[in-house]
Order: C-alpha cells, then structure tokens, then sequence
C-alpha cells in the first residue's frame, strides 16, 4: 500500500530532520580538529537541496525540523548547549539565504544543467558564508580558545565546499534525475558509465594509496571524460566516487594524504579543496554540453519538421544563399516547373522569374537580408508564365547564424494561378449585370468618370441613356420571364451595332447606358439612329413562340471633359424624358 500524501507530507520533515541530525552529529564527532568549529559540514547541502526542490509551503516544517536536528546536534556534539541556538540560527540563515538567492535570481532552474544557475549558486554559497562565518566566528571564539580568524576560516571552507560538493548531487537525488536518466539511457551508455566511474575509482583508491608522487591530477582526465559522455548525472557521480573513494583510501592507510605535513584540519580542507576544484572543472563542462545536447535535439526536431513540410507539401520551398543562388530545391520544383530539383542547385533564382518582375522579388530579398526576423511577400510570375492569371507567391524569411546575422533565404513559393482565376472571377460576377451580361450600375459609372478624367477638356466622347417604351406593358401582357428574355435579346441586339471601345451598362430595370468612345455627336446620333432601327425591325422570340416587338427612347449628351459623370448622366436624362414626351421610339440631344 502505499503511503497518503498527507501521511509523506508529515514524514517528510522528520526524515529530513533525521538525516540532518546524524550528518551534523558525524561531522561534529569527526572533523572538530581544533575543538571549534567543524571542518566538514555537509549538512546544510541537505537543507538547501530540500529549499531548492520544494514549495514554499513546505519551507517552515523543513527548517523547523533541521533546526531542532542542528540545536540537538551542536549541544550533544559540537560546542555545548550554549551554542546550540545560536548555532541553529547561523545555519538555518545559511540555507534559506541561499535558497531564496537561487530561486529569486536562477528563477527555480536546476543548478546543475546549466552555467548561470550553477554560478548563481556558487556565488551565493561563497557570499552567504562570508556573513554567516562571522556570526559562528564570535560563538566561537567566546567558547573555545580558537580564535575568530581561525574560526571564520573553518566555518567559511567548510560550508563552502560542502555546500558544492554535496547540494548538486543531492537537488538531482530529490528531483529524480538519477532515475530518470537510468530509465533514459540505453545500456551500452549505461555500461560505459559504469565502466568509467569504476576507472575512476581504481585510480583515484591509487593515487590516494600510493605516498611517493602528487597525482592528484590524473583522476581529472577520466573526470572530464565521463562529463562528456554522462553529463552532470556522470560529472555528480564522479564526485561521489572522489569522495567516498579517496576519504576511505586516506582514512584507511597511510597513503598520500598522510604524507603531507599538516594539521588533519588542514588535509580535510586541502581535501575538500580538491573535490570542490574536480567538480568545477567537470560541471561546466556538464552544464554547456547539456545546453548544447538540448540545442542540437531541437535542431533535429525542426530539421525534420522542415523536412516533412518541405518535401511533402504542394508549395515549393527553395533556401537560397545571400547571392540569390538557390542550395535546395524541393521535390515539388518538379511538379510546378517541371525541372528536376538537382538542376536548379547553385543557379540564380532570378532566372526562373519573368523579366518583368524580377527586380520586385530581388527587392524583396534585399528587404528579408536586410530585416532578418521579417517575413515578406512578393507576388510574381514565373519565366514560362503564358497568361496574366499565372501568379506565384513568394514568402520568404532571413536563416541567421549565431551573431543573428543573415546568411541566406529561405522561402516558399505558392501557385495562386487559381486563386487569381477566381479572384478574377468575382471581379468579372460583380461588374456585370448577370440578366443581360451588361456593365453593371457601378462599373459602368466608374467607367464613365474613367472616360471623363481621360478627356481632359476634349469632347469627343458621347454618353447615351436608352429606356424601352412601354416595358410594363411586355411584362403584363407575356409575363416577368418573358420580359428578361427581351432585356438579355435587347444587349444581345445592340451589341453588333458598337465596337469594343464602347461600352454598355444597366443602370437600373429597363434603363441602360452606352458610353461611345472617342465619337461627335453627330456620328454618335447616327450610331443611336441605326441602333433604334435594329432593335425596332427585329422583333423577339419567346419561347412561347409569340414575339415581341419594343422601342427604345433615347437621351445623347456629348462629354465637355469637365462636367462630372452625375450632371452628363442628369443631362442625358432630360433629353430621355424629352424623347419620350414627344411620342417614344426617338433619339433627343441634350440641350
Ligand atoms: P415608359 O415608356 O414610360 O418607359 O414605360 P415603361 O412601362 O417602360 O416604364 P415603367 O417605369 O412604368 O415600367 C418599367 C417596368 O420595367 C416596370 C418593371 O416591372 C419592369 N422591369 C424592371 N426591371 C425588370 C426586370 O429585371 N425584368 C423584368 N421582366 N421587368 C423589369
Ligand atoms: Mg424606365
Ligand atoms: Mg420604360
């Protein structure tokens, strides 16, 4: 069964508080060189490493607990119970300065993966001490004969290297880094960290064994390498092994460090010394390789992300250099210009874009160079282009380097052949009348005003306003779709009889508009009067099988190049309302 959170929220402290007394009692009872101040005090790693991996709500059960363990500790142990309190406070002091350091300024980041946490720590650890010696140093040297400089010194390297060596392994011990990485890593990884650390520990149990030569600095060779190939889950295991296997040695004989001629105080730091100096050599290593582990399994995810979008995906994508040749092609090149991707590596770009826009998609390219975190478009036509409607998007980003300078282009290329048909479409269904397939109300005006403005004082052009006479009357007397079937005959009727150049609109109902290009009125009235005539002579068919015979009164009013397209079409509109008060079926010109 397995225990209720509430239940290991409970244990929890006591086993902190458990493991805190017997680390401060062992290291009392064996490192009180100078019956002062302990020489080795890893302890506080405890705390801190607990501080650092949990929530602040569990904070006060945590300190309470190792403060009782640090005050029990100092008065069975250490310097009797008048220090214990002021002891416990030196120490609580210490661990929860440098936790809240860590946690406000590395904002809760593990500090053993990566360099500014990791020397965000270490320069906590080392400035914490400082203060906090200062106050021990005084307990100290009041009730001991050690004195306060001694005291500061013992206290300082003690908590120091304590703190480094241990807080690392032990905040990845309470994260479950070491499962974690034993679940993640494949055996022969495994095997070999094994290997190495074993190497490690024979050579250090030598060197620590031996007495005749200083070969402190071999164990770093397989320190380092077991850095790179472990990370900091190797760099903290080599440490342990260091520890552990060259305290033992050295306790155990009389081996290397016996033969230096200090105080045991001073080889327990000197010792210390080492282990922290090992683990700052091989932890940045650890740190920046992770980084970079991260940095390149990104790199892969997004290599391969690009990959599938690029070699599956219907638009083209080229990367091309700062030159504007391209250095990758995808396979959809082929389907869209039907050359082998392999062909265009090392070409310049431009060549496959029409003349005409070239210098547009270079300029976009300049711009993508020139503001690399941009993405710009361009539309263009490809060289093969064979009509207006062959468009190509192109939208493109800088790649920058690491000075996150430009060293290239990358772009996709989309077809909008299709998109421009059916923009184009749209245009077409929303400037003609769909009944009759004349210009609709505003198109044709906005033609008008075109033909006013392109006149510029020049009156040549004729505007025409045309109404059938007695329309209702088809529609009352046939029906409504017989009546559109004689709107549509009656453009259908006037069409022959104008040239491309002109242009008809329905401007509402029966009403219609001609705008006769480059035309005198005089040529103009003749057009209209033959107009008059064909529709007149020329009765409709309905599918009934009777027909219908209409007329059309007409307005003419000449363009001055000046007048705006509302007054010419209120001028041609009297001279209409003329032509039908005098009888219908008749051309009036505008007065
Ligand atoms: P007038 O000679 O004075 O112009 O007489 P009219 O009957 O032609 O003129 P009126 O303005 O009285 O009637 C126009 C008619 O045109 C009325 C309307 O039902 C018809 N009409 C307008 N738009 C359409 C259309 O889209 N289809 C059909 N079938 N009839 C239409
Ligand atoms: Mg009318
Ligand atoms: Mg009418």
């Amino acid at each position: 069964m397995r225990p209720s959170p509430r239940l290991l929220s409970l244990l929890a402290p006591v086993l902190i508080g458990g493991i805190y007394f017997l680390a401060a009692s062992i290291s009392l009872i064996l490192s009180r060189f100078e019956g002062g101040i302990a020489f080795i005090w890893g302890a506080n790693a405890l705390l801190m490493a607990q501080l650092l991996t949990s929530q602040r709500i569990y904070w006060f059960r945590a300190i309470l607990a190792c403060a009782l363990a640090s005050a029990v500790s100092t008065a069975l142990f250490g310097m009797g119970p008048a220090a214990a309190i002021p002891m416990m406070l030196m120490n609580m002091a210490e661990s929860l300065a440098v936790a809240m350091i860590c946690r406000h300024y590395a904002s809760g980041r593990n500090i053993m993966v990566a360099l500014v946490p990791l020397a965000i720590f270490v320069g906590a650890l080392c400035g914490v001490n400082a203060l906090a010696g200062l106050g021990s140093a005084l307990v100290a040297s009041h009730l001991t004969s050690v004195s306060f400089g001694a005291s500061w010194l013992q206290w300082y390297w003690g908590h120091v290297l304590g703190g480094l060596i241990c807080t690392p392994v032990l905040v990845m011990l309470m994260q479950g880094e070491w499962s974690r990485w034993f679940r993640a890593t494949s055996p022969r990884l495994r095997l070999e960290a094994l290997g190495l650390l074993l190497l490690l520990g024979g050579v250090t149990c030598y060197i620590f064994y031996q007495d005749r030569y200083p070969l402190l600095f071999v164990p770093l060779l397989p320190l380092v390498i077991i850095s790179f190939r472990a990370g900091h889950h190797g760099a903290a295991a080599s440490i342990i092994v260091l520890a552990t296997v060259g305290g033992a040695t050295s306790a155990l004989s009389d081996g290397y460090l016996s033969s230096i001629a200090v105080s045991p105080g001073a080889k327990t730091q000197f010792f210390q010394i080492y282990l922290a100096f090992s683990f700052l050599l091989s932890l940045p290593v650890a740190a920046e390789l992770n980084g970079r582990r991260r940095l390149f399994q990104m790199l892969r995810e997004s290599e391969a992300r690009y990959r599938i979008i690029a070699e599956h995906c219907g638009d083209m994508v080229l990367n091309l250099g700062t030159d504007g040749r391209i250095g990758y092609a995808s396979p959809s090149v082929l389907e869209q210009i039907g050359c082998a991707p392999s062909l265009l590596i090392g070409q310049p770009a431009a060549d496959l874009i029409h003349p005409k826009d070239r210098a547009l998609v270079a300029a976009a390219c300049r711009r993508a160079l020139e503001k690399p975190r941009d993405i710009h478009r361009v539309e263009f036509r490809l060289l093969r282009a064979v009509d207006d409607l062959d468009w190509y998007e192109m939208v493109a980003r800088a790649v920058m380097d690491e000075q996150d300078d430009a060293t290239g282009i990358v772009c996709t290329i989309r077809d909008m052949s299709r998109h421009k048909a059916r923009q184009h479409a749209l245009q077409q269904v929303a400037s003609h009348d769909s009944l009759t397939g004349a210009a609709s109300r505003r198109a044709f005006l906005e033609r008008l005003e075109m033909e006013i403005g392109r006149l510029g004082g020049r009156d040549q052009s004729c505007l025409l306003l045309l109404d059938l006479d007695h329309f209702k009357a088809v529609n009352d007397s046939h029906g409504h779709a017989a009546g559109d079937r004689v709107l549509a005959a009656f453009v259908e009727r006037l069409k022959p009889g104008l040239r491309s150049k002109d242009c008809i609109g329905r401007l509402g109902g029966e009403e219609f508009a001609i705008l006769l290009a480059d035309m005198d009125i005089h040529r103009a009235s003749a057009v209209c009067e033959r107009l008059r005539r064909m529709v007149a002579d020329e009765p409709v068919h309905l599918s009934t099988g009777q027909s219908v015979t209409v007329t059309f009164s007409a307005g003419l009013v000449e363009l001055d190049g000046v007048a705006n397209a509302a007054a010419m079409l209120e001028a041609a509109d009297k001279a209409l309302y003329r032509a039908k008060n005098s009888g219908r079926n008749c051309l009036h010109l505008a007065a």
